[in-house]
């Protein structure tokens, strides 16, 4: 017996078989069961995604002895004919090759005729988008007027292209490419019908690599078995399709976090010397930033990154040791280089991107410096609030509060955990202190000494020191806090909740209060800053 590919072996042969269309399914169900059947169909979706397939039950539903039927017995000559694709009922037309006017004008003659042995006459025309203007007008015609027995199917994956006219006359169908979970799922169960030995690592690179499509899957696991017989291992995978082992690129990685330019540059030529395609590995490096930053987002999947669980925590953890902001230039740098390879020389444009990754990081280090240079010059005077008598129950009992911030409170678990270190919103935050300095040279100077403690994608969490209870009593006071939401809004382009905390543990490093600064005239300042006055006169404060 001759050998069938396995597409065909396992395609579809009723609804219910139908993988990862459930919509499409059900409301052509119904359908059938209602007996609504409608004169024009229209399957739009991408390729491999089950369209003719569906066309073919369609028409195999209706046209089975029995039907219409969501179940077609298989056994009757109708369901046996269009199993086989010789069923003089149900006409195949290729609408790439066949696009013509003529061609339609030969269609509309056809369809004239009763059928031969079912009930309907089933058209069904792929690519329909490729027909001509004028063909697309002459089966106007026919779409205006259906014969009772005649049914139009359309295939197209590209339902834009076709004439508002003749969408308007069909019921419309969108498949949906299909998730990598199903598509790895089937081809599995088909391995094992097959008695073959496919590892799930091997299964998920194939999966992948068919990009959503069902056909394209056992398409390629026929090439794997060709190639390298039925014990099927990621690295016959890899080897059969000219692909870069992902285990390359964590490697990758860790040069690039070490800043060995080196190591990088001699392996990618290792890749290349084993007969990868640089564009492939392009391809794929770009796959692997992108992961590193989902999975530093916290976002990271077997969905999303289509990989297995394993791979998922294997991002996680290797994309702990960058920062988010970082991630994001570097996945830039490599799309950046997608481009590139296309006009220049790909291999030298590849090195090139490689080692801009390796000194990226000192980019984000000049920045650091900047902003430390910059807070080191400080262009306005501050002054310096000590604390009266007043103020010392306050504090007493915000260090005894329940509500103190604690450290343990900040969000360990996340992506978005303590990074005291990290440098964006770090330096950002001493270009916030700046420009407060600048505006509000009362409300700066409650925030001396204060940490940054925490930050995550909403929220920056201050802390003050534990002798400082006072000054966040008085940043806490709505308009400063939301005149300090505000500076860090525009500095740090998003909307923070600023959080204010004290740390009982812990004393200012300049003591209970700062004397290094001269100091300024209190009436003087009493009047540029009625805020201030209003703060002073509130709580007896005094200058020192
Ligand atoms: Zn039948």
């Amino acid at each position: 017996m001759t050998y069938t590919i396995l597409a065909r072996k396992y395609r579809p042969q009723k609804l219910s078989e139908l993988a990862g269309q459930e919509q499409v399914v059900v409301t052509l169900d119904n359908a059938i069961k209602l007996n609504r059947i409608a004169h024009a169909y229209l399957f739009a979706g991408p390729r491999g995604t089950g369209k003719t397939t569906t066309a073919r039950i369609l028409a195999k539903s209706l046209n089975c002895v029995k039907g219409p039927t969501v179940e077609p017995c298989e056994r009757c000559d109708n369901c046996k004919e269009i199993r086989d694709s010789v069923s003089l009922d149900v006409i195949e037309i290729d609408g790439a090759s066949n696009n013509s006017v003529d061609d339609i004008r030969n269609l509309r003659e056809s369809v004239k005729f009763a059928s031969a042995s079912g009930k309907y006459k089933v058209y069904i025309i792929d690519e329909v988008h490729m027909l001509s203007e004028s063909a697309f007008n002459a089966l106007l015609k026919t779409l205006e007027e259906p014969p009772s027995h005649v049914i139009f199917i359309f295939a197209t994956t590209e339902p834009n292209e076709i004439p508002p006219t003749v969408l308007s006359r069909c019921q419309r169908f969108n498949f949906k490419r299909i998730h990598l979970p199903i598509i790895v799922d089937r081809v599995r169960e088909i391995a094992r019908a097959e008695k073959m030995d496919l590892s799930e690592e091997a299964a998920y690179l194939l999966a992948q690599r068919a990009e959503g499509s069902l056909r394209d899957v056992l398409s390629l696991l026929d090439q794997v078995v060709a190639f390298g017989g039925e014990k099927i291992t990621n690295e016959l995978v890899l080897k059969t399709l000219g692909l870069v082992n992902q285990e390359v690129f964590f490697t990758l990685t860790e040069h690039i976090f070490k800043k060995n330019g080196q190591a990088v540059i001699s392996l990618f030529n290792q890749i290349l010397d084993e007969g990868a395609d640089v564009s492939e590995f392009v391809n794929s490096l770009n796959l692997h930033f992108r992961n590193l930053l989902l999975a530093k987002l916290g976002l990271a999947s077997e969905q999303i990154l289509e990989l297995p669980q394993v791979y998922v925590e294997r991002y996680q953890k290797a994309s702990g040791q960058f920062d988010e902001r970082d991630l994001l230039r570097m996945l830039k740098i490599v799309q950046e280089l997608g481009s590139t390879i296309k006009n220049a020389d790909p291999k030298i444009s590849t090195e090139m991107a490689l080692l801009r990754l390796v000194t990226l990081e000192e980019t984000v280090k000049i920045e650091e410096l900047l902003s430390r240079i910059k807070e080191t010059n400080p262009s306005s005077g501050e002054i310096q609030l000590s604390r009266t008598t007043a103020s010392r129950p306050m504090e007493e009992k915000e260090s005894g509060s329940a509500k103190a911030f604690q450290p343990s409170e900040i969000k360990h678990g996340t992506a978005y955990a303590v990074k005291a270190e990290s440098g964006d919103i770090q330096s950002g935050w001493q270009l916030v202190l700046e420009k407060l300095k600048k505006e509000k040279p009362s409300l700066s100077s409650f925030l001396q000494d204060v940490q940054l403690a925490a930050f995550d994608e909403k929220e920056l969490h201050l802390e003050f020191a534990g002798d400082r209870a006072f000054q966040k009593q008085l940043v806490e006071k709505r308009e400063n806090l939301s005149y300090l939401q505000k500076i860090a809004e525009e500095i740090l382009g998003s909307p923070y909740k600023i959080k204010l905390a004290v740390n009982s543990t812990k004393a200012s490093p300049a003591g209970p209060a700062s004397t290094k600064q001269a100091k300024p005239d209190l009436e003087e300042l009493k009047q540029k800053d009625p805020l201030l006055k209003d703060i002073l006169d509130t709580f007896q404060g005094e200058v020192i």
